[in-house]
Parts: structure tokens; C-alpha cells; sequence
């Protein structure tokens, strides 16, 4: 990146009303077959031209074509069933009902290399495309053939760099995985989460980032925060073998939450994602907050290496509230730019 302080969002925006409904996670879709095609491309073209118009610099398809993070991924996949299901734990936070793996695991095709071409058709600018991580998938699954977390991740792991690979050649330059699970399960992380994150990177050429974040801004997400005290020590846990790993950029959620932003020190050399808008609120940032948010962060991270960045998605948010916050990142990262260059 030639631009200083390049921005980005960590990834979904809110879909247009006709596609989906709005305020919703995992909202199902509005539409059916041609019309349901069409309808997902034409979300990701104005869901681009909103970044576009707002000056974010690495734009993504703001996940219109998929309904979830990780469940659109693995629905892909041959080995899971949907239809039987059991209860289990998300993130040691809240009970779901999840499918469950009956056999081995494989993607008998890719799943959103046809999506990212049409990104890529659609811009010259640098594209960032959003993978679930290998841990955040087992942790949405009951598994009943591996029945080790550490095997399933890792065969999720071959799939993802079999997907990445093809991502690759359709033009997208960073692939980013998303990881929140790293903020719960510490001693996987340390004993093989991040040995198995890179095995999704594997060969690799582009550049490739992890996101970990607090989760969307949704009600088990916010009763979890309540208990973590004032001080969100939890990036402290992964960052030390993040930083020894080959991942190029980590993206973290740092606006309006208690992690200390001296963390980042621990992630020297790496090329951060700073958090600078908070998607659990529906107060759009001024410029001046982003400012001083990326200000903080300088303290610890080279003016080269920061990437101002969302918290996490806006898909619950409203298209107006996540428009703003989009202009905000960007005329903030604006105001440091200028500062730095006058320094
Ligand atoms: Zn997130």
C-alpha cells in the first residue's frame, strides 16, 4: 500500500432492505433463485460504491453474499449436516443449535471465488476478501467423526488454503480470517491455533491478515463484555505468537473498548488493523474521535504499518448509521495523515 494509513472495514455491511432483512444477523434471504443472484451482486455493487464514496482505500464486498461469517462457508462443504443438529456452547458465551460433522470434510467446489471476480470486475482499488477462521468454524459445530478439535480445524485449514489459493488468482490481495475464537480459547491458540491458522496461508503470495474482535454488537455479545472487567486483557494471550507467525496484518477492535491499547506493542512489526469505530453503538464517530483513537495507537505502532479499520462488521447496523461511520474512519484518517506529513 502506497497510501498512508490506508483504510479498511473488517468486513459485512448491512444489505439493502430488498435483500434481506434489515437490523438482522443471519437474516434470511429475501429473494429467491436469478432474482437472488442478481439481487447479492447488486447489494456488493452499492455496498462498494458506499466505500468508494465514502474513501475507504482497501474495499471489500461488505459480505452481501453471504448470510453469515462462518455457517455460508461450511454449507459449502461436503461432511457437515445441516439438518442434524445439537446444542452446544458458542464461544463459552451463549447456547446454539449447530449442525454436525458426520463425515470428513471437503470442498467439492470453491465457495466464494465467483463472488470475489466480481468484486475484483468492479475496481482497481486493492480488495480485502473475509475467510472464517479454522477455530471460530469448529466452534460453531458439533463434531461427531473427528472428535478432536485440533483434527477438524485442521482439515478446515486445508480447505481454507484451497480456497484462499483460488482467491488469490481471482485478484484478491489481502485475505483476512476471521478469529474471534482466539479471544476465548487461549491454550488452543497457544498449542495449535495459530500453527493451524498458518496452514491456511500456506504458499500464499498475497497478503493475509486475522481479525479478532469482541463479536458483533448483539445482546450475548455485550452481557459477555460486562464481565470482562476494565481492563480486556485478552489479546495478550494470542498476540506474543501472533507476532512470531507469518500472518502480515492483525486486525483488533480498539475504539470504545477497555483494551489497552499498549497491547499493540506486543504485535511490533506486524502491520495492525486499529479498530477506530465502534460497531456496537449507533453514534456515529466524529473524524476527531477516529483521530484520536489512531493517535493512541501510534504510540505503539509505525505510521507505515497502521491501517484504520472498523471494530468489527456493521451488518446489524442501519445503512445511514454504517454510511457514517465509513466517512468518519476515512476524514479521520485524513486529519492524522495531515498531521504526520506536517511532522
Ligand atoms: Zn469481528
Amino acid at each position: 500500500m502506497k497510501t498512508l494509513l490506508p483504510t479498511s472495514t473488517a468486513g459485512s455491511l448491512p444489505k439493502p432492505s430488498w435483500l434481506a432483512r434489515p437490523g438482522k444477523l443471519w437474516s434470511p434471504w429475501l429473494l429467491q433463485d436469478e432474482e437472488l443472484t442478481e439481487g447479492k451482486q447488486d447489494a456488493l455493487r452499492l455496498a462498494l460504491a458506499d466505500q468508494q464514496q465514502a474513501g475507504i482505500d482497501i474495499v471489500s464486498d461488505g459480505e452481501q453474499t453471504r448470510q453469515h461469517f462462518v455457517t455460508t462457508f461450511i454449507e459449502h462443504l461436503d461432511g457437515v449436516d445441516f439438518e442434524k443438529r445439537e446444542t452446544v456452547r458458542i464461544r463459552n458465551r451463549y447456547d446454539a443449535s449447530v449442525p454436525t460433522v458426520i463425515g470428513a470434510v471437503s470442498r467439492p467446489r470453491p465457495v466464494f471465488v465467483e463472488d470475489a471476480k466480481f468484486l475484483r470486475q468492479q475496481t482497481t482499488q486493492p480488495i480485502k476478501w473475509a475467510l472464517p477462521g479454522p477455530m471460530t468454524m469448529i466452534d460453531t459445530l458439533y463434531d461427531a467423526h473427528y472428535k478432536s478439535r485440533e483434527k477438524l480445524a485442521g482439515e478446515f485449514a486445508r480447505i481454507l488454503n484451497e480456497e484462499a489459493r483460488e482467491l488469490e488468482a481471482a485478484g484478491v490481495d489481502i485475505i483476512q480470517f476471521d478469529e474471534p475464537a482466539f479471544n476465548v480459547f487461549f491454550d488452543d491458540v497457544n498449542d495449535w491455533g495459530v500453527a493451524t491458522l498458518e496452514r491456511a496461508i500456506e504458499g500464499l503470495k498475497c497478503e493475509t491478515a486475522v481479525h479478532i474482535c469482541y463479536g458483533y454488537g448483539i445482546k450475548a455479545n455485550t452481557d459477555w463484555k460486562n464481565t470482562l472487567g476494565s481492563e480486556w486483557r485478552q489479546y495478550e494471550e494470542s498476540f506474543p505468537k501472533l507476532q512470531k507467525s507469518s500472518i502480515d496484518l492483525i486486525s483488533l477492535e480498539c475504539h470504545n473498548s477497555h483494551v489497552p491499547m499498549e497491547l499493540i506493542e506486543l504485535i511490533r512489526g506486524k502491520k495492525v488493523m486499529v479498530g477506530a469505530i465502534d460497531v456496537a453503538s449507533n453514534t456515529i464517530e466524529t473524524p476527531e474521535d477516529v483521530a484520536e483513537t489512531l493517535r493512541k495507537a501510534l504510540r505503539f505502532v509505525d505510521a507505515d504499518k497502521l491501517y484504520p479499520c472498523t471494530n468489527c462488521g456493521m451488518a446489524p447496523l442501519s445503512r445511514r448509521v454504517a454510511t457514517g461511520k465509513l466517512q468518519a474512519l476515512s476524514a479521520g484518517a485524513e486529519i492524522v495523515r495531515k498531521e504526520l506529513s506536517a511532522s
